[in-house]
């Protein structure tokens, strides 16, 4: 009988067999028992026998046939990952799909209807010039058949108006063959005139046949949206799909919102974790179809079906949204990256600060290198950075009193400033003044951070939170004092020196409600703001026209951090949050309070001078053997007993010695958050100088792993970790 061998959510690293009497194709969805339960798998390949003996093999209960099998090409992708993450097949299938789609029932299957112009319509003359929506409408339809959620991008009134202009039996609608979807010969709208530094990038990516990894190096404001805008709108007149990877941020609305705009007659669905399931499902089967042209989405986006995919594009290529920190730990940029290359398509990573993985990629000519180096606005110049030196200049709670000047400044004027701190919350600490308690939290080995709003005390890493005390926990002094500074502080002494300025504090406290950050946008750019004190949520994508001065309060702390990648991370950062002054016609100032002013990441920023820096950084890695110069696999464990921990990782060291590869194996050491939530938490570095040898080390070592561990245990294998 013929058998399939089948992916299940379950953490075994191989496929299961299963007998069929029925035709079954790879791709697709089965009901199979396992143990005592029954669960949902996608059969990997069918076979004419298997090497189990064929008593032991239980046949398919179920077979679904509620949608198009999942393509070999997707398939090979996902084995791909199993195998470079070693992460096994179930798990890797199943984390790549829509919930809706591993439940072990079958799924509707939504249809898409379209609006058209029947013949009986007038011409759009010969409507009322005060109808300007059903003008628009009539307009638009005359060109293409279009969803009602594209006709929303040309009027908030659409559904009213296709009513009438459907009674009127000038409108129907069809349900569309996913198949027969027209390509999109329609242009996008308000086209730019491509700058001739826009042109070459347009034109180099044009010229690609087949596979090639572009990096657009473009400094903020250089135009690589609209750089995107034209090689996507080529990519659907020649009748393919893109696919737009960009950050986990609240920003991906506003995108999806933009991208709409620039193609009102084109389908483009997102992917990201704030749809419903139904929605994901239903996004995934668009996409799936070929029904959706543009793909907008987070880096779980990366396993979309997309059978006529033809450019996939990733904004911010540096970000580390893109890598994901728990079960399958895939990066989303190199996952893409594979699949442009197993499609023959090109890819363009974009960003004013690419990672130094991939700028070192383009510098040897792995990847191909394009830049942007003038902003595309002529009249926008780069903001003027300037220093504050904290030692020697008059502080007020942590704030410089040039800085609180340029801000009285900018009030008087009617521009805005924005203060940027990486850090939530009143102060990241308690101190009693009297024995020196601090606010340790409980479970972790981390510090609770004071809330003043609420008055309390609460740990960052688990949650965990208690009233402020009012004595000291540990003497009874009752002088307990806040040390350091955080949103909450920063927003409270700007009350205090500004009382009439409208101050508005931006960070995960203030954003939690789903629509409060939309409102507060639309405050910001409504100009009701005066001042924004915010976290990294402000540092990104945002473009506030009347946003002229930024102060960037103590980022000093990362240039001295255990972490390798700090120092590029904040780079990267203070470039974005730089980039956020002055991008229209007014020009922009930033002033960075340190302790620091000479230290040669500052005077490099102070240059807008990545090129200087990242050469800099990349001689530096070198020197320390540190990526993009070596390859690393992290072996991470955590458990409630500190001995079984170092117990674990020790002997996974002692079996990765044993088998004498040409890796270094590293000490056991704490994690950087050594306890969190009462897990003690340990990790040992793997280290090769190629790909190819980390990949034949952890493929001999890595199954004799579990073995190793007691079940108490909670291990995760990271390979590139971002995370030390
Ligand atoms: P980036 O994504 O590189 O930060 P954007 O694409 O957002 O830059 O462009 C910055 C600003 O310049 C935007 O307001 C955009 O509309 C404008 N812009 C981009 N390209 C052009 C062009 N060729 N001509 C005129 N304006 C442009
Ligand atoms: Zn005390
Ligand atoms: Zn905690």
């Amino acid at each position: 009988m013929p058998i399939v061998r089948v992916a299940l959510d379950v953490p075994l690293p191989t496929l299961f067999d299963y007998t069929v009497d029925d035709v079954v194709v790879a791709g697709q969805r089965v009901i199979v028992p396992f143990r005592n339960r029954q669960l949902l798998g996608v059969v990997m390949e069918c076979a004419a026998g298997s090497e189990l003996a064929s008593v032991k093999i239980k046949p398919v209960l179920r077979i679904l046939r509620d949608c198009e099998p999942i393509s070999s090409k997707l398939l090979i992708l996902l084995q791909f990952c199993s195998d470079y993450y070693h992460y096994p097949i179930g798990q890797t299938v199943m984390s790549s799909l829509p919930a809706r789609m591993r439940a072990d029932k079958p799924i509707s299957v939504k249809h898409e209807f379209h609006y058209r112009l029947l013949n009986s319509a007038p011409h759009v003359d010969h409507i009322p010039k005060r109808k300007t929506a059903a003008r628009n409408i009539v307009a638009t339809l005359a060109l293409h058949s279009c969803t009602l959620q594209q006709l929303k991008t040309l009027t908030a009134s659409a559904a009213t108006q296709l009513k009438w202009l459907s009674e009127a039996g000038w409108v129907e609608s069809f349900e569309v063959n996913p198949h027969e979807v027209e390509p999109c010969s329609h242009r996008f709208a308000n086209a730019h005139k491509l700058t001739n530094e826009q042109q070459q990038v347009v034109d180099a990516v044009t010229r690609a046949s087949g596979y090639c990894c572009f990096l657009l190096h473009g400094i903020t404001g250089s135009g690589k949206t609209e750089v995107y805008v034209h090689l996507i709108d080529r990519a659907l007149r020649a009748g393919g799909q893109v696919l737009l990877l960009v950050p986990e941020i609240n920003l991906t609305p506003q995108l999806e919102h933009y991208f709409l705009s620039r193609f009102p007659v084109a389908t483009l669905v997102s992917l990201h974790s704030g749809l419903s399931e139904n929605e994901r499902l239903h996004h995934w089967q668009q996409a799936q179809t070929g029904m959706a042209q543009i793909v907008l989405g987070t880096r779980l986006s990366v396993f979309a079906e997309l059978p006529r995919l033809s450019l996939i594009i990733v904004d911010e290529e540096h970000d580390s949204s893109f890598k994901q920190q728990d079960g399958l730990r895939y990066s989303a940029r190199d996952v893409a990256i594979f699949r442009a290359n197993q499609c023959g398509v090109p890819i363009v990573l974009g960003s004013a600060t690419p990672s130094l993985e991939s700028y070192h990629n383009a510098l040897t000519g792995r990847y191909a290198m394009l830049k942007l180096t003038g902003r595309a606005l002529a009249d926008a110049n780069l903001p003027e950075i300037k220093f504050v030196y904290t030692k020697q200049t008059v502080m007020v709670d942590g704030i410089s009193e040039v800085l609180l000047r340029e801000i009285a400044n900018r009030i008087a004027k009617g521009e805005q400033s924005l203060l940027f701190i990486n850090r939530r919350g009143y102060a990241p600490v308690l101190m009693c003044t009297e024995c020196g308690w601090l606010s340790d939290c409980k479970n972790c080995a981390g510090k609770m951070v004071l809330h003043t709003k609420d008055q309390r005390l609460r740990c960052h890493h688990c949650g965990w939170q208690i009233r402020v005390p009012t004595l000291c926990p540990e003497c009874g002094h009752p002088e307990l004092l806040p040390v350091g500074s955080g949103t909450q502080r920063v927003e409270s002494i700007l009350t205090d020196r500004f009382p009439d300025a409208r101050i508005l504090r931006v960070d995960r406290d203030s954003t939690r409600n789903k629509r409060a950050w939309e409102v507060m946008r639309s405050k910001i750019t409504a100009n009701e703001v005066d001042i924004m004190v915010g976290t990294q949520m402000l540092a990104k994508g945002h473009d506030f026209p009347a946003l002229t001065l930024v102060g960037v309060l103590n980022p000093d702390s990362a240039l001295y951090s255990s972490d390798f990648r700090a120092a590029e991370k904040l780079f990267a950062q203070l470039m974005q949050v730089s980039g956020r002054a002055g991008r229209a016609d007014k020009p922009g100032q930033v002033l960075i309070q340190t302790e620091f002013p000479d230290h040669p990441m500052y005077l490099c920023l102070q240059q807008h001078d990545f090129e200087g820096w990242a050469a800099s950084q990349l001689a530096e890695r070198e020197m320390a053997d540190f990526p993009p110069f070596a390859f690393q696999a992290m072996l991470r464990a955590e458990g409630l007993v500190e001995a079984d921990v170092y117990a674990y990782l020790n002997r996974a060291k002692l079996a990765g010695a044993k088998l004498n590869h040409p890796v270094e194996i590293f000490g056991v050491v704490p994690a950087s958050l050594a306890r969190r939530a009462n897990y003690v938490r340990a990790q040992l570095l793997i280290q090769a100088n190629s790909r190819r040898v980390l990949q034949q080390f952890l493929r001999v070592w890595q199954p004799g792993l579990a073995d190793l561990a007691s079940n108490k245990l909670r291990c995760s294998l990271d390979i590139d970790p971002l995370e030390f």
